[in-house]
């Protein structure tokens, strides 16, 4: 549980924007911690609808993901993000949101 600097009050999870930030009701934001993000990207997928495709799609904007230097096939994007999914490695273009496994390479 994380409470505000500034009133202490109790800060909210908030991952609207695909990124975990934590907000409190004084309308103060703050980053989610990388533990935090571990959660959502553990996301089952059997829940919800396209849990896995969305927590990849959103991978290239998690600063958690490690890019690499790798050229997109599709949008020639000189870097994708490199992500583990159900323990298979995956590259994910952050341009056009292409996603490849690392056999395709
Ligand atoms: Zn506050
Ligand atoms: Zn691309």
């Amino acid at each position: 549980m994380l409470f505000c600097e500034d009133c202490s009050k109790t800060l909210d999870k908030d991952t609207t924007s695909g990124v975990v930030k934590m907000k409190c009701p004084c309308g103060r934001i703050y980053d989610g911690t990388p533990e935090d993000t571990l959660i959502m990207q553990s996301f089952n997928p059997s829940e919800g609808r396209g849990g896995v495709q969305e927590s990849i799609a959103f991978a290239p904007f998690d600063r958690v993901n490690q890019r690499v230097d790798t050229e997109c096939k599709e949008c020639k994007s000189k870097y994708m993000t490199q992500v583990v999914n159900d323990r298979i490695a995956c590259l994910v273009c952050g341009r056009c949101g292409t996603i490849y496994k690392m056999t395709d390479f």
